[in-house]
């Protein structure tokens, strides 16, 4: 690769920082002097490192002969740096570089920015904390801000008395220094990259320690939340030891906090011992926290703990790696929570998040899991769910094909030969062939250095006893085509008498599979782990749909899946899915249901509105005997998965089935909910709120808002919040979206609530227009980190795509240029799918 510009150059190299900062929040400002230990490589009379609206002053450079260099300084915006003029050669060797600087705590929720919340008291609070990854370590100090250049870190805050002080390592040293204040002494970091640093300084509160083999666990909150915190003990603790023992390496810190924070661009981050986290991804009462705010908290925190090792003690070369990060950590999230709650399914509850990932990955402007970064802001765009998602759905289909045991074994020694470095993607698939004596780098590079996946076409080979298998790029549009991937097949099958499962790597030429006599079932993707679809011939469907019973839960999700994802695809009618749907009316798992209510719903948008009560019928008549066998309140003894699917069931009932059974019963619970929250399952009651709003009154409205902003707990305030963009009237959808904007809902939450209006049925029009209306202010509001999930929504408006498109073409938004591509290819997906179903859907239902 010849030398970026935005790369630094490698003549001087830091190996430590001792870095004094002094926060006022008051006036939002801050100060700091940092002496950066660096190495000289060759003599030079300029020093280049990354700094961004800091102001540097008195810089010298200091070696052990007393020599003493001073430096003129000229910042250089667009590239992020600063270039410091010594006043004469620098020798080669170590030098002491000394820097005195003064910055702004921002509001944009990045660098050392400033964040309140309302304490008990009804007092506003401030509090000052970072958030860095990916570049922004520069908004804070001086430094070189690169993952490369790893180094040292010993942090000293100076701060108010009363306040509390956190950074990454343990406190060792607390000095007063005699103006009301003290400065807060931490030991030195591991050796680690500038983008994993925190501090945290305000009138939080810390939970007592729990100690994980020597390390001490603490959650940090606002004042009044200690008991949100037991479950993040309970599972933090449980995941670190876990971790330990999976990679077998000691977790490299000397501590470790949970950091909640009111505000946050991100779901959590991942700095070595100070993990910073959005308040409802780590507190939370168990007892009135339905299933999926449980699982996120359980898996958020998972995840964060995964990168201590993954990502933290390993880290990649530059920003082009950070898919295997995030991949990696997702990945092992999963594999963690599962140990964490085996009767959670974790992997099955992953199969709506892979099949997210397929759908992105499925239009023409997917892109390659890696590619090329130049300007490390590119890598913001690493952070979307073909990264996460897709990255670690192709870790599992990987450690299914290798073997678990064989995996891990592979994973640990990379960390072993990397710790405290870093490193390349081929780096890993090196340890795992070693591990395997398998071709991992071929198989993986056709994964992750094309956009795209296959469809994988099954049929009767010939002669008969075997199977033909064949691949063929997957799309949704004519123009998406292309690509050849290697891809591990396993495949269970059954001639009648004997079941057996065959594995296979598919290549460019078809694939047979032998059998011992004609094949009577098949099953293309058996455990379900592939990232791949399947297209069965009707024979072979045929086969399938008479035994969905044989048929694993994982299995019944695909077949499901891929036969939707061919409805959009405009390859099967709508008609012919909800046939294989009306055969799930037996199903019992959470998911597939979830992925059954979520079709129906889309299905229900486009029917023609005289045929929209058939539909709702039709809809009712599938979901009904599955939701009276389960009832509205939980059985003793009920496991949690069944509470989450009795959610589901009722909320379908009552919002896309317009059960008016439903709907009265989840008023009465909604009233019974605002009574006293403990009185009601959590799921029944999320269930009932978002029913209610579904069809709700000005008079609803007003006592969910008022719940919101009221909220005993993260989770409730999500509830309730996320149930105002779902009300029908226009009016109260016009003033949540104006909430957005004036603070009533909270930045980093705005772009999700404007994404559920633009989504509401009644609404989302007027949402548009609004949104067109408010470009400039929203633009400016909204980190574009968050305001891409807005984005994401927008094929919601298919009715208006025309109008959309024009807009979004010469509108931009920044750092989401693929955001918008992919929104807009979604938009002419949905067009079609409307067009193409609309009537036919209207046939199926007279002749049902
Ligand atoms: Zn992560």
């Amino acid at each position: 690769m010849t030398e970026s510009r935005y790369r630094l150059p490698r003549h001087v190299v830091p190996h430590r920082y001792d870095l004094t900062i002094e926060p006022d929040l008051e006036n939002a400002v801050f100060a700091g002097r940092v002496e950066i230990s660096v190495t000289v490589e060759e003599s030079t009379d300029e020093i280049v490192l990354n700094a961004i609206d800091l102001e540097l002053d008195e810089i010298t450079l200091t070696n052990e002969n007393d020599d003493i260099l001073t430096a003129a300084v000229t910042y250089e915006e667009d590239t992020e740096r600063a270039r410091l003029a010594l006043s004469r050669s620098a020798t080669s060797g170590d030098w002491t570089l000394t820097i005195a600087f003064k910055g702004i705590l921002n509001d944009k929720l990045r660098g050392f920015y400033r964040s309140t919340f309302t304490d008990q008291e009804g007092k506003l609070r401030t509090i000052a904390t970072t958030q860095f990854e990916a570049t922004d370590a520069r908004r804070a100090f001086p430094c070189w801000d690169e993952p490369e250049f790893k180094a040292v870190f010993g942090v000293t805050l100076v701060v108010d008395s009363d306040l509390l002080a956190v950074s990454n390592a343990g406190e060792v040293d607390r000095q007063d220094t005699g103006d009301g204040k003290v400065a807060v002494r931490f030991a030195d970091t591991m050796k680690m990259s500038t983008y994993l640093v925190a501090f945290v300084v305000g009138a939080l509160e810390a939970t007592d320690p729990v100690y994980v083999d020597g390390i001490p666990l603490r959650i940090i909150h606002a004042p009044g939340k200690a008991h949100l915190t037991g479950f993040a003990l309970e599972a933090g603790a449980y995941f670190l030891r876990w971790l330990a023992s999976y990679y077998n390496i000691p977790y490299p810190g000397d501590k470790m906090d949970f950091i909640a924070k009111p505000d946050f661009a991100f779901g959590a981050m991942e700095n070595v011992g100070a993990v910073t986290y959005r308040e409802n991804a780590v507190l939370v009462d168990p007892h009135v926290a339905r299933q999926t705010e449980l699982e996120r908290v359980s898996s958020v925190i998972a995840h964060e703990l995964a990168h201590m090792w993954f990502g933290d003690l390993v880290t990649m070369k530059w920003w082009n790696g950070i898919w295997l990060n995030e991949a990696f950590a997702t990945f092992m999230e999963m594999m963690a929570s599962d140990s964490f709650r085996p009767d959670w399914k974790t992997w099955l509850e992953f199969a709506p998040l892979r099949g997210y990932a397929l759908d992105t990955d499925a239009l023409a402007s997917t892109r390659p899991v890696e590619f090329d970064v130049d300007a490390p802001d590119e890598a913001d765009q690493m952070f979307d769910s073909l990264t996460y998602q897709k990255g670690s759905a192709l870790l599992r289909m990987l450690q299914q094909f290798l073997g678990e045991e064989t995996f891990r074994q592979g994973v640990g020694d990379y960390l072993r030969a990397h710790a405290y470095g870093n490193t390349e993607t081929h780096d890993l698939w090196v340890a795992l062939e070693k591990a395997s004596g398998q071709p991992v780098g071929a198989i993986m590079n056709s994964w992750i250095f094309q956009g795209g996946f296959p469809e994988v076409e099954i049929s009767h080979s010939p002669e008969g006893d075997g199977l033909l298998i064949e691949q063929r790029r997957f799309g949704y549009l004519p123009e998406v085509s292309g690509g050849e991937w290697h891809v591990p097949i396993v495949v269970r099958l059954s001639d009648g008498q004997m079941e057996e499962t065959s594995t296979a790597i598919v290549g460019v030429t078809p694939e047979e599979i032998r059998a011992n006599g004609p094949i009577e079932w098949a099953v293309a993707n058996a455990g379900g782990n592939g990232f791949y679809r399947v297209r069965y011939t009707p024979e072979l469907m045929d086969g399938l749909v008479e035994r969905l019973d044989q048929l694993d839960p994982h299995e019944r999700y695909t077949l499901l899946d891929d036969t939707w994802a061919q409805v959009k695809a405009g390859r099967v009618d709508s008609g012919t899915y909800l046939d294989l749907a009306s055969r799930y009316r037996d199903e019992t798992e959470a998911a597939v249901w979830g992925l059954l209510s979520g079709s129906l719903s889309r299905l229900h948008r486009i029917v023609q509105p005289d045929a929209k009560p058939a539909f709702e019928s039709w809809v009712r008549t599938l979901i009904e005997p599955a939701a009276e066998r389960l009832g509205w309140e939980p059985a003793p003894g009920e496991d949690d998965l069944t509470r989450k699917l009795r959610g589901t069931l009722l909320q379908t009932l009552g919002t896309t089935g317009r059960q008016g059974h439903a709907r009265e019963r989840a008023r009465r619970i909604v009233d019974e909910l605002l009574e006293s929250p403990e009185s009601v399952d959590p799921d029944v009651a999320v269930a009932a709120v978002y029913v209610t709003a579904s069809a709700g009154t000005e008079a609803d409205y007003r006592r969910f808002f008022e719940r919101y902003e009221h909220a005993v707990d993260p989770q409730e305030e999500g509830r309730f919040m996320y149930a105002l963009p779902q009300f029908p009237d226009t009016d109260l959808a016009r003033e949540t979206f104006k909430m957005t904007l004036d603070g009533r809902i909270r930045i980093s939450n705005g772009p999700m609530v404007v994404g559920r209006l633009l989504g509401n049925e009644f609404n989302g029009a007027q949402a548009w227009e609004l949104i067109k209306e408010n470009w400039n202010a929203i633009i400016e509001l909204f980190p574009p980190m968050i305001l891409k999930r807005a984005v994401e929504t927008i094929w919601t408006r298919h009715d208006q795509a025309d109008d959309v498109r024009a807009f979004l073409t010469t509108h931009q938004v920044p750092h989401s240029e693929k955001a918008v591509a992919q929104a807009l290819e979604r938009l002419e997906v949905a067009q079609g799918l409307a067009q193409r179903e609309s009537n036919r859907l209207t046939g199926y239902l007279q002749r049902e």
